[in-house]
């Protein structure tokens, strides 16, 4: 096997497989520094030649890789507030400068709510995978704590509602803890829930009846007519909605529904904007109360519109919490 300073191997010890960069080499070992945590600390490791599983070279794609989690750790920058932030890919400039302005500007808007209590902490820049935006981790083992923010952005850098919803996370953990406190975002969360569900019953029920009426003369704006106010608002929604998402208006569908398709793959399966509560009843939010207090924090914290109840719970919330 080729050996060079600086490539990424996988080593055996046991039956524990690891990744380490190499940083020497003779006729009977190989040694180097190991990934796992190299950021926060770096363990040195010599192992015989034979240990050796693989070499993946200078730039290996991140991934798993003989039972071994990739992605190699590239260096550390410090934020004064924010605490250590750890890239794993090389940033451009551009890319440290924009999320360095990000970092700043959301200080301030921390400080100004009091939220310092467990700053600084550890931010982890990795590559983008899957859905996930980012994760808030609260580590301790005995007297070792630390909070770490992982980030995996798409884009060139989170933006700054993925920002704050993890620091959300970091709030109820040690900012958060009055029983009533929660008590109430949990109620506030379970009727949020129940309105979700409640619009997207509605939204069900009018597919249904528009796709169920009969064709003959009657076109939408008839059967609009006929309609509750209340049903009548939401199907004006949803005709917005559906000439937004698949640009067919009124009379297009009219020629549809007239030759027998079903629109159902057109229609939303999500509240609109008729519920005071879209900007919060997202997926997202409506996986736990927690989630829903961070989707929330997030929102308010970039200033985005809430509903009333929410935006005074989080304000009494706010104040409330322990610094
Ligand atoms: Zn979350």
């Amino acid at each position: 096997m080729k050996i060079l300073k600086g490539d990424y191997a996988i080593g055996r010890e046991g039956k524990r497989s690891f990744v380490f960069q190499i940083t020497g080499t003779n006729e009977e070992e190989v040694w180097g520094v190991l990934e796992k945590d190299r950021c926060y600390e770096a363990t040195n490791i010599t192992i015989p030649r034979s240990q050796l599983v693989a070499n993946l070279g200078a730039a290996p794609a991140i991934g798993r890789a003989y039972g071994c989690e990739v992605e190699p750790f590239f260096r550390s920058t410090v934020h004064e507030f924010w605490g250590n932030v750890h890239y794993f890919y090389k940033p451009t400039k551009e890319e440290r400068s924009k999320f360095n302005k990000l970092l700043d500007k959301a200080e301030a808007r921390l400080k100004k709510f009091g939220i310092t209590k467990f700053f600084p902490l550890d931010v982890e820049m990795r590559q983008a995978r899957g859905k996930t935006a980012g994760t808030f981790m609260y580590k301790h083992k005995g007297e070792d704590t630390r909070n770490v923010i992982q980030f995996f952005p798409k884009a060139e850098v989170p933006n700054d509602h993925t920002l704050f919803h993890e620091v959300g996370h970091g709030v109820l953990i040690h900012m958060f803890t009055s029983p009533k406190g929660r008590a109430k975002w949990i109620r506030a969360y379970h009727s949020a829930v129940h309105i979700a569900e409640t619009e997207t019953q509605k939204l069900k029920k009018l597919l249904k009846a528009v796709e169920s009426k009969d064709h003959g003369e009657e076109n939408l704006r008839d059967f609009q007519g006929q309609l509750e106010e209340s049903e009548a608002e939401t199907l004006d929604l949803v005709l917005d909605y559906i000439s937004d998402m698949h640009s067919l208006n009124r009379k297009e569908l009219d020629i549809l529904l007239e030759d027998g398709d079903s629109i159902a793959s057109m229609w939303p399966t999500k509240p609109l904007e008729s519920s005071d509560m879209r900007s919060i009843v997202t997926e997202y939010a409506m996986r736990s109360w927690e989630e829903f207090f961070c989707e929330s924090f997030a929102l308010h914290l970039t200033g985005k519109k809430l509903p009333k109840s929410i935006t005074s719970l989080m304000e009494t919330t706010l104040t409330r919490l322990e610094k």
